[in-house]
Protein backbone atom coordinates (compact mmCIF):
# COMPACT_ATOMS: atom_id res chain seq x y z
CA UNK A 1 0.00 0.00 0.00
CA UNK A 2 2.99 2.38 0.97
CA UNK A 3 4.55 1.58 -2.03
CA UNK A 4 1.38 2.70 -3.98
CA UNK A 5 1.36 5.83 -2.57
CA UNK A 6 4.65 6.32 -3.10
CA UNK A 7 4.61 5.48 -6.87
CA UNK A 8 1.54 7.77 -7.16
CA UNK A 9 2.96 10.67 -5.39
CA UNK A 10 6.26 10.00 -7.51
CA UNK A 11 4.31 10.28 -10.33
CA UNK A 12 2.59 13.40 -9.54
CA UNK A 13 5.74 15.11 -8.64
CA UNK A 14 6.88 13.67 -11.95
CA UNK A 15 3.96 15.19 -14.02
CA UNK A 16 4.11 19.01 -12.25
CA UNK A 17 8.22 18.62 -12.91
CA UNK A 18 6.80 18.28 -16.65
CA UNK A 19 4.56 21.09 -16.93
CA UNK A 20 6.68 23.42 -15.01
CA UNK A 21 9.65 22.49 -17.14
CA UNK A 22 7.89 23.31 -20.79
CA UNK A 23 6.18 26.46 -18.91
CA UNK A 24 9.67 27.56 -18.34
CA UNK A 25 10.93 27.21 -21.99
CA UNK A 26 7.50 28.45 -23.87
CA UNK A 27 9.20 31.60 -24.10
CA UNK A 28 9.10 34.04 -26.98
CA UNK A 29 11.56 33.50 -29.43
CA UNK A 30 14.70 35.49 -29.25
CA UNK A 31 14.74 38.38 -31.80
CA UNK A 32 17.71 40.27 -33.04
CA UNK A 33 17.54 44.07 -31.81
CA UNK A 34 15.80 46.44 -34.33
CA UNK A 35 16.50 49.91 -34.39
CA UNK A 36 13.15 52.23 -34.36
CA UNK A 37 13.31 54.32 -37.65
CA UNK A 38 11.36 57.51 -38.04
CA UNK A 39 11.21 59.56 -41.30
CA UNK A 40 9.55 62.45 -40.46
CA UNK A 41 6.39 62.79 -42.24
CA UNK A 42 4.71 65.94 -42.02
CA UNK A 43 1.87 65.51 -39.63
CA UNK A 44 -0.01 68.71 -40.36
CA UNK A 45 -0.20 67.17 -44.26
CA UNK A 46 -0.99 64.49 -43.31
CA UNK A 47 -3.94 65.56 -40.78
CA UNK A 48 -5.23 67.76 -43.89
CA UNK A 49 -5.41 64.95 -46.44
CA UNK A 50 -7.23 62.82 -44.05
CA UNK A 51 -9.49 65.81 -43.38
CA UNK A 52 -10.02 67.08 -47.03
CA UNK A 53 -10.99 62.73 -48.01
CA UNK A 54 -13.33 62.24 -44.79
CA UNK A 55 -15.13 65.67 -46.24
CA UNK A 56 -16.22 63.83 -49.51
CA UNK A 57 -18.61 61.28 -48.24
CA UNK A 58 -18.35 58.25 -50.85
CA UNK A 59 -20.86 56.25 -48.74
CA UNK A 60 -21.98 52.83 -50.33
CA UNK A 61 -25.19 52.61 -49.77
CA UNK A 62 -27.44 49.28 -49.85
CA UNK A 63 -29.60 51.45 -52.56
CA UNK A 64 -27.16 54.29 -54.28
CA UNK A 65 -28.91 57.42 -54.89
CA UNK A 66 -28.57 59.80 -57.78
CA UNK A 67 -25.50 61.99 -56.54
CA UNK A 68 -23.45 59.34 -55.30
CA UNK A 69 -21.58 58.85 -58.93
CA UNK A 70 -20.65 62.98 -58.03
CA UNK A 71 -19.25 62.05 -55.29
CA UNK A 72 -17.28 59.51 -55.82
CA UNK A 73 -16.10 61.60 -59.02
CA UNK A 74 -15.23 64.51 -56.57
CA UNK A 75 -13.06 61.97 -54.74
CA UNK A 76 -11.21 60.90 -57.23
CA UNK A 77 -10.54 64.01 -58.82
CA UNK A 78 -9.49 65.30 -55.60
CA UNK A 79 -7.27 62.21 -54.64
CA UNK A 80 -5.28 63.37 -58.20
CA UNK A 81 -5.02 66.71 -57.08
CA UNK A 82 -3.74 65.84 -53.60
CA UNK A 83 -0.64 63.86 -55.14
CA UNK A 84 0.72 64.63 -58.09
CA UNK A 85 3.83 63.65 -57.33
CA UNK A 86 2.07 59.90 -57.58
CA UNK A 87 0.58 60.66 -60.62
CA UNK A 88 3.59 61.50 -62.43
CA UNK A 89 5.37 58.79 -61.29
CA UNK A 90 2.81 56.05 -61.95
CA UNK A 91 0.23 54.34 -64.43
CA UNK A 92 -3.15 54.89 -63.14
CA UNK A 93 -6.54 53.11 -64.40
CA UNK A 94 -9.37 53.20 -63.45
CA UNK A 95 -11.68 50.43 -63.08
CA UNK A 96 -15.40 49.91 -62.93
CA UNK A 97 -15.15 53.83 -63.18
CA UNK A 98 -14.12 54.32 -59.15
CA UNK A 99 -11.84 51.76 -58.34
CA UNK A 100 -8.05 53.00 -58.52
CA UNK A 101 -5.36 51.69 -59.87
CA UNK A 102 -1.62 52.97 -59.56
CA UNK A 103 1.08 50.99 -60.72
CA UNK A 104 4.71 51.38 -60.05
CA UNK A 105 6.96 49.96 -62.31
CA UNK A 106 9.76 48.08 -60.39
CA UNK A 107 13.24 47.53 -61.46
CA UNK A 108 12.91 43.97 -62.28
CA UNK A 109 9.79 43.78 -64.60
CA UNK A 110 10.13 39.81 -64.53
CA UNK A 111 9.53 40.07 -60.71
CA UNK A 112 6.06 39.14 -59.08
CA UNK A 113 4.67 42.30 -58.17
CA UNK A 114 3.10 43.10 -54.94
CA UNK A 115 -0.46 45.10 -54.33
CA UNK A 116 -0.88 47.49 -51.79
CA UNK A 117 -4.33 48.11 -50.57
CA UNK A 118 -6.92 50.06 -48.82
CA UNK A 119 -10.17 50.94 -49.84
CA UNK A 120 -12.33 54.65 -49.62
CA UNK A 121 -16.07 54.00 -49.51
CA UNK A 122 -17.21 54.10 -46.17
CA UNK A 123 -20.66 52.83 -44.23
CA UNK A 124 -23.09 55.33 -44.02
CA UNK A 125 -24.27 56.90 -40.62
CA UNK A 126 -27.41 55.31 -38.88
CA UNK A 127 -29.82 58.41 -39.79
CA UNK A 128 -30.85 60.15 -36.56
CA UNK A 129 -27.45 59.40 -34.72
CA UNK A 130 -25.30 62.22 -36.00
CA UNK A 131 -25.53 64.46 -33.03
CA UNK A 132 -24.18 61.63 -31.07
CA UNK A 133 -20.78 62.21 -32.78
CA UNK A 134 -18.44 64.70 -30.99
CA UNK A 135 -17.45 65.89 -34.37
CA UNK A 136 -19.72 65.94 -37.29
CA UNK A 137 -19.31 62.46 -39.11
CA UNK A 138 -18.35 63.85 -42.53
CA UNK A 139 -16.68 67.24 -41.88
CA UNK A 140 -13.02 65.93 -41.48
CA UNK A 141 -12.43 67.93 -37.91
CA UNK A 142 -9.10 67.78 -36.81
CA UNK A 143 -9.19 68.51 -32.82
CA UNK A 144 -7.58 66.75 -29.64
CA UNK A 145 -4.56 65.55 -32.29
CA UNK A 146 -7.26 63.10 -34.15
CA UNK A 147 -8.82 63.17 -37.41
CA UNK A 148 -12.62 62.97 -37.02
CA UNK A 149 -15.54 60.97 -39.19
CA UNK A 150 -16.51 58.90 -40.84
CA UNK A 151 -13.86 56.41 -42.91
CA UNK A 152 -11.39 57.99 -40.30
CA UNK A 153 -9.47 54.07 -39.14
CA UNK A 154 -11.73 52.24 -41.97
CA UNK A 155 -10.17 52.96 -44.51
CA UNK A 156 -9.14 56.35 -45.50
CA UNK A 157 -6.28 56.61 -43.54
CA UNK A 158 -5.21 53.50 -45.14
CA UNK A 159 -5.35 55.17 -48.47
CA UNK A 160 -3.98 58.40 -47.21
CA UNK A 161 -0.93 56.84 -45.42
CA UNK A 162 0.13 54.51 -48.70
CA UNK A 163 -0.05 57.36 -50.35
CA UNK A 164 2.33 59.46 -48.53
CA UNK A 165 4.62 57.05 -47.64
CA UNK A 166 4.72 56.40 -51.79
CA UNK A 167 5.77 60.45 -52.18
CA UNK A 168 7.76 60.55 -49.54
CA UNK A 169 10.03 57.50 -51.40
CA UNK A 170 9.74 59.41 -54.61
CA UNK A 171 10.83 62.21 -53.28
CA UNK A 172 14.05 59.72 -52.26
CA UNK A 173 14.13 58.56 -56.10
CA UNK A 174 12.94 55.05 -54.85
CA UNK A 175 12.27 52.90 -57.31
CA UNK A 176 10.88 49.37 -55.88
CA UNK A 177 12.52 46.15 -56.62
CA UNK A 178 9.58 44.41 -57.66
CA UNK A 179 6.39 46.72 -59.20
CA UNK A 180 3.36 47.65 -56.95
CA UNK A 181 0.03 48.12 -57.51
CA UNK A 182 -1.75 50.02 -54.93
CA UNK A 183 -5.69 49.36 -55.25
CA UNK A 184 -8.12 51.54 -53.72
CA UNK A 185 -11.56 50.24 -53.90
CA UNK A 186 -14.81 51.88 -54.04
CA UNK A 187 -17.27 48.97 -53.17
CA UNK A 188 -15.62 47.02 -50.17
CA UNK A 189 -18.27 47.61 -47.89
CA UNK A 190 -20.72 45.95 -50.25
CA UNK A 191 -18.88 43.24 -51.25
CA UNK A 192 -16.24 44.51 -53.41
CA UNK A 193 -18.07 43.09 -56.62
CA UNK A 194 -17.30 45.43 -58.47
CA UNK A 195 -13.96 47.22 -57.11
CA UNK A 196 -11.36 44.44 -56.06
CA UNK A 197 -12.78 41.82 -57.93
CA UNK A 198 -12.67 43.43 -61.51
CA UNK A 199 -9.18 44.65 -60.08
CA UNK A 200 -8.17 40.90 -59.47
CA UNK A 201 -9.88 40.33 -63.38
CA UNK A 202 -7.79 42.62 -65.12
CA UNK A 203 -4.34 41.85 -63.30
CA UNK A 204 -5.37 38.46 -64.49
CA UNK A 205 -6.25 39.23 -67.90
CA UNK A 206 -2.39 41.41 -68.18
CA UNK A 207 -0.98 38.37 -66.85
CA UNK A 208 0.18 39.68 -63.98
CA UNK A 209 1.86 37.44 -61.20
CA UNK A 210 1.09 38.53 -57.93
CA UNK A 211 3.80 37.34 -54.38
CA UNK A 212 1.33 38.47 -52.13
CA UNK A 213 -0.53 41.80 -51.38
CA UNK A 214 -1.76 43.53 -48.09
CA UNK A 215 -4.67 45.20 -47.10
CA UNK A 216 -7.04 46.06 -44.18
CA UNK A 217 -8.37 43.33 -41.68
CA UNK A 218 -6.21 44.03 -38.73
CA UNK A 219 -4.66 46.36 -36.50
CA UNK A 220 -1.69 47.13 -33.67
CA UNK A 221 -3.68 45.87 -30.65
CA UNK A 222 -3.17 47.85 -27.38
CA UNK A 223 -5.12 46.14 -24.42
CA UNK A 224 -7.74 43.91 -26.84
CA UNK A 225 -5.89 40.41 -26.31
CA UNK A 226 -6.64 39.40 -22.98
CA UNK A 227 -3.15 38.28 -20.85
CA UNK A 228 -0.70 40.46 -23.16
CA UNK A 229 0.05 43.93 -22.10
CA UNK A 230 2.16 44.60 -24.74
CA UNK A 231 0.92 46.18 -28.76
CA UNK A 232 0.29 43.18 -30.36
CA UNK A 233 0.84 43.24 -33.89
CA UNK A 234 -1.71 40.76 -35.70
CA UNK A 235 -0.47 40.73 -39.49
CA UNK A 236 -3.65 38.16 -40.20
CA UNK A 237 -3.14 35.04 -42.82
CA UNK A 238 -6.58 34.22 -43.41
CA UNK A 239 -10.46 35.35 -43.75
CA UNK A 240 -13.10 33.83 -42.66
CA UNK A 241 -15.98 32.29 -45.32
CA UNK A 242 -19.43 33.11 -44.83
CA UNK A 243 -22.76 30.77 -45.51
CA UNK A 244 -26.42 31.65 -44.56
CA UNK A 245 -28.34 28.71 -43.93
CA UNK A 246 -32.54 28.65 -43.99
CA UNK A 247 -33.86 26.22 -41.66
CA UNK A 248 -37.39 25.12 -42.62
CA UNK A 249 -40.14 23.24 -40.40
CA UNK A 250 -43.34 22.26 -41.79
CA UNK A 251 -46.71 21.31 -40.11
CA UNK A 252 -49.68 21.26 -41.15
CA UNK A 253 -51.35 24.52 -40.40
CA UNK A 254 -55.02 25.34 -39.63
CA UNK A 255 -56.71 27.27 -36.85
CA UNK A 256 -55.17 27.73 -33.59
CA UNK A 257 -57.57 27.11 -31.59
CA UNK A 258 -56.65 23.15 -32.15
CA UNK A 259 -53.10 23.16 -32.46
CA UNK A 260 -51.44 20.02 -32.86
CA UNK A 261 -48.79 19.22 -30.20
CA UNK A 262 -45.70 19.99 -32.67
CA UNK A 263 -46.39 23.07 -34.91
CA UNK A 264 -43.94 24.22 -37.34
CA UNK A 265 -42.90 26.94 -34.49
CA UNK A 266 -41.86 24.13 -32.20
CA UNK A 267 -40.01 22.13 -34.48
CA UNK A 268 -38.39 24.93 -35.55
CA UNK A 269 -37.77 25.97 -31.93
CA UNK A 270 -36.19 22.54 -31.24
CA UNK A 271 -33.89 22.81 -33.91
CA UNK A 272 -32.46 25.93 -33.13
CA UNK A 273 -31.73 24.79 -29.75
CA UNK A 274 -29.98 21.83 -31.05
CA UNK A 275 -27.37 24.23 -33.03
CA UNK A 276 -27.04 25.80 -30.01
CA UNK A 277 -25.89 22.97 -28.01
CA UNK A 278 -23.78 21.70 -31.24
CA UNK A 279 -21.44 23.79 -32.51
CA UNK A 280 -19.64 23.54 -35.04
CA UNK A 281 -16.36 21.39 -34.30
CA UNK A 282 -13.50 23.50 -33.45
CA UNK A 283 -10.02 23.98 -31.75
CA UNK A 284 -6.44 24.53 -31.17
CA UNK A 285 -5.55 23.51 -34.57
CA UNK A 286 -3.96 24.98 -37.71
CA UNK A 287 -3.93 28.71 -37.93
CA UNK A 288 -5.87 29.40 -34.37
CA UNK A 289 -3.08 27.16 -32.77
CA UNK A 290 -0.32 29.14 -34.50
CA UNK A 291 -1.81 32.42 -32.91
CA UNK A 292 -2.53 32.00 -29.89
CA UNK A 293 1.05 29.64 -29.19
CA UNK A 294 2.93 33.12 -30.18
CA UNK A 295 0.48 35.38 -28.21
CA UNK A 296 0.36 33.22 -25.08
CA UNK A 297 4.08 33.25 -24.74
CA UNK A 298 3.43 36.85 -23.41
CA UNK A 299 0.85 35.91 -20.89
CA UNK A 300 1.45 35.50 -17.09
CA UNK A 301 2.69 32.39 -15.64
CA UNK A 302 -0.60 30.45 -15.03
CA UNK A 303 -2.15 31.09 -18.74
CA UNK A 304 1.44 30.28 -20.13
CA UNK A 305 1.32 26.91 -18.05
CA UNK A 306 -1.77 26.11 -19.65
CA UNK A 307 -1.30 27.25 -23.33
CA UNK A 308 2.35 25.06 -22.81
CA UNK A 309 1.23 21.92 -22.05
CA UNK A 310 -2.15 21.31 -24.60
CA UNK A 311 -1.34 18.08 -23.87
CA UNK A 312 -2.99 18.41 -20.70
CA UNK A 313 -4.83 21.79 -20.10
CA UNK A 314 -5.90 21.68 -24.18
CA UNK A 315 -9.61 20.55 -23.28
CA UNK A 316 -9.86 23.54 -20.67
CA UNK A 317 -8.12 26.18 -22.69
CA UNK A 318 -11.01 25.47 -25.93
CA UNK A 319 -13.91 25.58 -23.55
CA UNK A 320 -12.65 28.73 -21.55
CA UNK A 321 -12.02 30.36 -25.66
CA UNK A 322 -15.37 29.57 -26.49
CA UNK A 323 -17.04 31.25 -23.77
CA UNK A 324 -15.58 34.33 -25.40
CA UNK A 325 -17.29 36.01 -28.48
CA UNK A 326 -14.03 36.72 -30.15
CA UNK A 327 -12.38 33.66 -28.89
CA UNK A 328 -15.00 31.49 -29.82
CA UNK A 329 -14.80 33.40 -33.37
CA UNK A 330 -11.18 32.09 -32.98
CA UNK A 331 -11.72 28.61 -33.12
CA UNK A 332 -14.64 27.75 -35.33
CA UNK A 333 -16.71 28.16 -37.76
CA UNK A 334 -19.37 30.70 -35.64
CA UNK A 335 -23.15 29.90 -35.69
CA UNK A 336 -25.34 32.86 -35.32
CA UNK A 337 -29.56 32.77 -35.89
CA UNK A 338 -30.60 36.00 -37.07
CA UNK A 339 -33.72 35.80 -38.43
CA UNK A 340 -37.33 33.93 -37.80
CA UNK A 341 -40.52 33.91 -39.74
CA UNK A 342 -43.53 31.98 -38.73
CA UNK A 343 -47.85 32.84 -39.67
CA UNK A 344 -48.99 35.13 -41.54
CA UNK A 345 -51.59 36.38 -38.03
CA UNK A 346 -51.80 35.57 -35.10
CA UNK A 347 -54.67 33.31 -35.24
CA UNK A 348 -53.42 31.02 -38.06
CA UNK A 349 -51.08 28.14 -37.25
CA UNK A 350 -48.03 28.20 -39.75
CA UNK A 351 -47.46 25.80 -42.13
CA UNK A 352 -43.99 26.81 -42.48
CA UNK A 353 -41.63 28.36 -40.00
CA UNK A 354 -37.90 29.84 -40.93
CA UNK A 355 -35.08 30.26 -39.25
CA UNK A 356 -31.92 32.15 -40.86
CA UNK A 357 -28.76 31.15 -39.57
CA UNK A 358 -25.50 33.02 -40.23
CA UNK A 359 -22.32 30.94 -40.36
CA UNK A 360 -18.73 32.73 -40.34
CA UNK A 361 -16.69 29.81 -41.75
CA UNK A 362 -13.20 28.76 -40.35
CA UNK A 363 -10.74 27.62 -42.84
CA UNK A 364 -11.01 24.23 -41.96
CA UNK A 365 -14.66 24.70 -42.68
CA UNK A 366 -16.85 24.50 -46.24
CA UNK A 367 -20.07 25.86 -47.14
CA UNK A 368 -21.09 22.22 -48.14
CA UNK A 369 -19.18 21.09 -44.99
CA UNK A 370 -21.10 23.25 -42.54
CA UNK A 371 -24.49 22.76 -44.34
CA UNK A 372 -23.99 18.84 -43.59
CA UNK A 373 -22.97 19.15 -39.81
CA UNK A 374 -26.26 21.38 -39.66
CA UNK A 375 -28.09 18.81 -41.19
CA UNK A 376 -26.99 16.19 -39.16
CA UNK A 377 -27.73 18.04 -36.16
CA UNK A 378 -31.36 19.08 -36.46
CA UNK A 379 -32.57 15.72 -38.93
CA UNK A 380 -34.41 14.43 -41.52
CA UNK A 381 -37.84 17.08 -40.31
CA UNK A 382 -36.04 19.96 -40.91
CA UNK A 383 -35.12 21.49 -44.51
CA UNK A 384 -32.03 22.83 -44.76
CA UNK A 385 -31.75 25.46 -47.71
CA UNK A 386 -28.27 27.25 -48.57
CA UNK A 387 -28.41 30.78 -49.65
CA UNK A 388 -26.24 31.78 -52.32
CA UNK A 389 -24.61 34.74 -50.82
CA UNK A 390 -21.16 34.04 -49.45
CA UNK A 391 -18.02 32.07 -50.30
CA UNK A 392 -15.29 30.00 -48.76
CA UNK A 393 -12.99 30.78 -46.27
CA UNK A 394 -9.93 31.87 -48.01
CA UNK A 395 -6.67 29.95 -48.05
CA UNK A 396 -3.97 30.67 -45.11
CA UNK A 397 -0.82 32.73 -46.50
CA UNK A 398 2.46 31.75 -45.59
CA UNK A 399 4.33 32.93 -42.37
CA UNK A 400 7.47 32.47 -44.07
CA UNK A 401 7.17 34.04 -47.01
CA UNK A 402 9.10 37.30 -48.13
CA UNK A 403 6.19 39.19 -47.90
CA UNK A 404 5.52 38.36 -44.28
CA UNK A 405 8.72 38.67 -43.23
CA UNK A 406 9.37 42.58 -45.20
CA UNK A 407 5.94 43.55 -43.28
CA UNK A 408 6.89 42.16 -39.55
CA UNK A 409 10.27 43.56 -40.09
CA UNK A 410 8.76 46.98 -40.84
CA UNK A 411 5.89 46.62 -38.16
CA UNK A 412 9.19 46.02 -35.48
CA UNK A 413 11.18 49.05 -37.13
CA UNK A 414 8.00 51.08 -36.59
CA UNK A 415 6.75 50.13 -32.73
CA UNK A 416 8.90 49.47 -29.71
CA UNK A 417 8.30 45.93 -27.78
CA UNK A 418 6.30 44.44 -30.37
CA UNK A 419 4.62 40.74 -30.12
CA UNK A 420 3.78 39.39 -33.88
CA UNK A 421 1.65 37.05 -34.28
CA UNK A 422 -0.16 35.38 -37.18
CA UNK A 423 -4.24 35.85 -37.24
CA UNK A 424 -7.40 35.24 -38.65
CA UNK A 425 -9.79 38.07 -39.87
CA UNK A 426 -13.07 37.12 -38.96
CA UNK A 427 -15.35 39.72 -40.82
CA UNK A 428 -15.23 39.99 -44.92
CA UNK A 429 -12.41 42.35 -46.38
CA UNK A 430 -11.39 42.94 -50.44
CA UNK A 431 -8.53 40.41 -49.57
CA UNK A 432 -10.72 37.27 -50.48
CA UNK A 433 -10.75 39.19 -53.84
CA UNK A 434 -7.24 39.78 -53.58
CA UNK A 435 -6.41 35.97 -52.42
CA UNK A 436 -7.36 34.84 -56.14
CA UNK A 437 -4.44 36.71 -57.67
CA UNK A 438 -1.96 36.99 -54.82
CA UNK A 439 0.20 33.63 -53.43
CA UNK A 440 -0.40 35.09 -49.92
CA UNK A 441 -2.51 37.38 -49.46
CA UNK A 442 -2.21 39.62 -45.85
CA UNK A 443 -4.62 41.37 -43.68
CA UNK A 444 -2.93 44.47 -41.09
CA UNK A 445 -3.00 47.82 -40.89
CA UNK A 446 -0.54 49.20 -38.80
CA UNK A 447 -2.49 51.75 -36.43
CA UNK A 448 -2.48 51.00 -33.12
CA UNK A 449 -5.86 50.00 -31.92
CA UNK A 450 -7.37 49.80 -28.38
CA UNK A 451 -10.59 48.84 -26.70
CA UNK A 452 -12.21 51.89 -26.87
CA UNK A 453 -11.63 52.67 -30.73
CA UNK A 454 -13.18 48.82 -31.67
CA UNK A 455 -16.47 50.13 -31.61
CA UNK A 456 -16.22 52.97 -33.46
CA UNK A 457 -15.43 51.38 -36.92
CA UNK A 458 -19.04 51.59 -38.56
CA UNK A 459 -20.07 53.10 -35.36
CA UNK A 460 -19.82 56.77 -33.46
CA UNK A 461 -17.25 58.64 -33.06
CA UNK A 462 -14.69 56.91 -35.18
CA UNK A 463 -11.03 58.53 -35.78
CA UNK A 464 -7.89 58.27 -35.67
CA UNK A 465 -4.86 60.05 -33.62
CA UNK A 466 -2.14 61.93 -36.00
CA UNK A 467 0.59 60.17 -34.04
CA UNK A 468 -1.17 56.59 -35.74
CA UNK A 469 -1.17 58.55 -39.24
CA UNK A 470 2.54 59.39 -38.83
CA UNK A 471 3.20 55.61 -37.59
CA UNK A 472 1.03 53.77 -40.04
CA UNK A 473 3.56 56.03 -43.00
CA UNK A 474 6.70 55.28 -41.54
CA UNK A 475 5.27 51.78 -41.19
CA UNK A 476 4.56 51.95 -45.27
CA UNK A 477 7.80 53.47 -46.34
CA UNK A 478 9.77 50.79 -44.08
CA UNK A 479 7.90 48.17 -45.83
CA UNK A 480 9.40 49.01 -49.39
CA UNK A 481 12.66 49.08 -48.19
CA UNK A 482 12.18 45.84 -46.50
CA UNK A 483 11.18 44.30 -49.81
CA UNK A 484 14.79 45.62 -50.82
CA UNK A 485 16.32 43.89 -48.00
CA UNK A 486 14.68 41.47 -46.14
CA UNK A 487 14.89 39.96 -43.10
CA UNK A 488 16.53 36.51 -43.41
CA UNK A 489 14.62 33.92 -41.77
ZN1 LIG B 1 -12.80 48.46 -44.25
Amino acid sequence: MKRILLGLVGLVALLAAVVLVRTLMFTPPAEDDVELVSNQPDRDKLARQLSEAIALPTISRQTPQPDDVETFEAFISWFEAAYPEVHAAMDRTLISDHTILLKWEGRDPDAKAVILTAHYDVVPVIPGTEDLWTQPPFDGAISDGYVWGRGALDDKAGVITLMEAATMLLAEGYTPPQTIYYSFGHDEEIGGGRGASAVVQYLKDQNVEVAWSLDEGSFILNGVVPGVSKNVALINVAEKGYVTLDLVATSQGGHSSMPTADSAVTLLAEAIVKLRNAPVPGGLDGLSGDAYDALARHMPFSQRMAFANKWLFGGLIEGMLSRIPAGNAMLRTTTAPTMLEASIKENVLPINAVATVNFRLHPRDTRESVADHVRRVVGDDIEVRMRPRGGEASPVASTTSAGYRAIAQAARETVADLVIAPGLTVAGTDSKHYAKIAEDAYRFHPFIVGPDDVPTIHGTNERISIDNLVLATDFHVQLLRAMDAPASE
